[in-house]
């Protein structure tokens, strides 16, 4: 039960590069990586967070649902991460293009195509059997954290170079995102955060 670090892609690509295994038990082992996740979700500015990017190869995953659907006014605290158990996503339909980013590639954003209406089957944080449909953010976040459990990250959805941007602080001090190719181009520019590109040979 605590805050566990975050591992980024810089010193352990192979952790996050490796496909997690299932859950069989509802142990206290178990009970404890739910608490963690939600713990660690908490203190990060993340809508979502799966259990290889805290160093377990298990497949669970927390998600803010409807997250960006919140009025900006709502003062009331949002709700709790939804914990995900050994999710699967039976159905997908109308890949739409969308932004992607992630705590364990800091300083970056992406564009991807991913699904906007899926049917996700998995076991809740009491082992239940859930069976529901997500659309839109929600759609695009449970399969970025589903990736994370495949061992996927979002950097390998990404059609071109050029969809790969690099938050950096510009001239009069505010962040934007330019394309990494016109980054790495630029000397001068400076990141927000070091941009670390996974070691991938169909990138270069
Ligand atoms: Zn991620």
């Amino acid at each position: 039960m605590a805050v566990r670090k975050v591992l980024k892609i810089g010193k352990h690509q192979k952790v996050l590069e490796t496909k997690s295994e299932a859950i069989h038990k509802f142990n206290r082992e178990t009970k404890a990586l739910i608490q963690d996740l939600k713990d660690t979700v908490a203190d990060n500015p993340a809508v979502g967070l799966a259990a290889p990017q805290i160093g377990v190869l298990k497949r669970a995953f927390a998600v803010l649902l409807g997250y960006y659907d919140r009025d900006e006014e709502d003062e009331t605290p949002p709700p709790p991460p939804v914990i995900m158990i050994n999710p699967e996503i039976i159905e997908s339909e109308n890949p739409e293009r969308g932004f992607d980013a992630c705590l364990s590639i800091p300083g970056m954003m992406g564009y991807t195509d991913r699904a906007t209406k899926i049917r996700v089957k998995y076991l809740d944080e009491q082992g239940k059997k859930q069976d529901r449909v997500f659309e839109n953010w929600d759609a695009r976040m449970i399969q970025h954290e589903q990736d994370h459990l495949d061992g996927i990250l979002f950097t390998s959805r990404l059609k071109t170079l050029d969809d790969l941007f690099v938050y950096v602080t510009n001239a009069d001090g505010e962040t934007e995102a330019i394309p990494y190719p016109e980054f790495i181009k630029t000397t001068t520019t400076q990141a927000v955060e070091k941009p670390i590109l996974p070691n991938r040979t169909e990138l270069a």
